[in-house]
């Protein structure tokens, strides 16, 4: 690994040092309480008529919580983040702020399958109507704009690996006053910093490579004071999707190693999808740099990717004569991950973007995590051998 890569010096300077802990500790305390007590009459008033700035109650602020968000606004450049219970959480209460009933949001297809529920189930009872755009269409985005109050983007999307040029979308959302917002959760600030390229909103699930240990569950939101201010005045304290102050704190610990991780990932996961790229019996690998060129604004890719097998290969064979890639959704953590969209596309669960979206039963989502190159690719060349009819 280049440690002098100009990336990786960046981010890792942000994430090194806090400015100050209680107790100069180098790592900030879990501050694991629901409330704060005010040692006087006047500090409470003053408080609550807003002119000190100080913690109530854990549901609106908490000092490890404040760390978490401080130091992902750094990372992705914002003059504010908020943190949530859950990637959910930040979708839900950050599309909520923005729209009300009558309203249109443009979204890119193949978005996070959960979000694309949200939309088609509960938004739609709230009357916002929700267009999908492909965001490698410009012309098809610029008709969907005007009159929109949200442009949903996410980019590269997690199972086609879908990459637009977000900066380009991004101006033409500000062209027609549509607020935009991007989830950046597949590349994370280290690959990609979207409010850098214009657009005005972006979030995660934290609970992959910001986490990075599969041991959390949490949402971030960061971007303009005023707009994140427009989400933490309603949407945050009153749906109270809040994050816990143990979940920040494990995030924090996780994003102390999050340069080192993605780069590890990168390498990993490329090789991986260039080997697969010439297997015999892999008919395409969908993976954001598979031509050898990033597309626009992308710095680095990360090591969540898929590819469609040649008719005569046994999905089922092949993921259970896997030793490395377990069976098992999410990703961004430690681990390889092994999901067939064929058991996907059997989902319960209405509507069902990989239905709507013409996912091929023949594809496979891999998760190369952080075991060594060389042993997964062993271990995905013997499982695809076995799986050969
Ligand atoms: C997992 C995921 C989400 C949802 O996040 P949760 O933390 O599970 O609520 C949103 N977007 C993407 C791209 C995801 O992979």
């Amino acid at each position: 690994m280049n440690f002098e890569d100009p990336i990786l010096q960046h981010a890792s300077r942000i994430v090194a040092h806090d400015e100050t802990n209680a107790f100069d500790a180098v790592v900030p305390p879990i501050v694991q309480t629901s409330l704060f007590t005010f040692s006087t009459y006047e500090e409470m008033v003053a408080t609550y008529r807003g002119e000190i700035s100080r913690p109530v109650y854990t549901r609106g602020l908490n000092p490890t919580v404040r760390a978490f968000e401080e130091m992902l606004a750094k990372l992705e450049g914002g003059e504010d983040a908020l943190g949530f219970a859950s990637g959910m959480a930040a979708i839900s209460s950050t599309v909520l702020s923005f729209v009300k009933p009558g309203d249109r949001i443009v979204a890119v297809r193949h978005i996070y399958p959960d979000a694309f529920r949200l939309f088609g189930t509960l938004l739609a009872r709230m009357n916002v109507d929700v267009v999908y755009v492909d965001g490698c269409d410009e012309d098809a985005v610029r008709k969907a704009l005007p009159g929109a109050k949200l442009f949903y983007m996410e980019s590269p999307t997690s199972w086609v690996m879908e990459a637009h040029d977000i900066g380009a979308l991004a101006a033409l959302a500000r062209q027609y006053g549509v607020i935009s917002v991007i989830d950046n959760s597949w590349a994370t600030p280290i690959f990609q910093k979207p409010l850098s390229l214009g657009v005005d909103l972006v979030l995660h699930s934290a609970s992959k490579y910001l986490g990075g240990h599969s041991d959390v569950v949490a949402g971030v939101l960061a971007g303009s004071k005023d707009l994140v201010g427009r989400v933490r005045a309603e949407a945050y304290p009153y749906l109270g999707g809040k994050l816990s102050p143990f979940d920040a704190w494990l995030l924090l610990r996780g994003m102390r190693t999050l340069p080192v991780r993605m780069k590890a990932h990168e390498a990993s996961a490329f090789e991986i999808a260039k080997r697969l790229q010439n297997h015999v019996q892999v008919e395409q690998v969908c993976h954001p740099a598979i031509c050898d060129t990033l597309p626009a604004g992308l710095a680095g890719t990360s090591g969540l990717f898929s590819f469609i097998f040649k008719e005569g290969v046994d999905v089922s064979a092949f993921c259970n004569a896997l030793q490395y890639f377990k069976l098992g959704v999410s990703w961004g953590g430690h681990e390889s991950l092994v999901v067939p969209a064929e058991v996907v596309l059997q989902q319960k669960a209405q509507p069902n973007s990989a239905q709507t979206f013409g996912i091929s039963p023949r594809s496979v989502r891999l998760h190369v995590g952080l075991e060594g190159t060389e042993a997964l690719w062993g271990d995905l060349e013997s499982a695809i051998r076995a799986a050969k009819n």
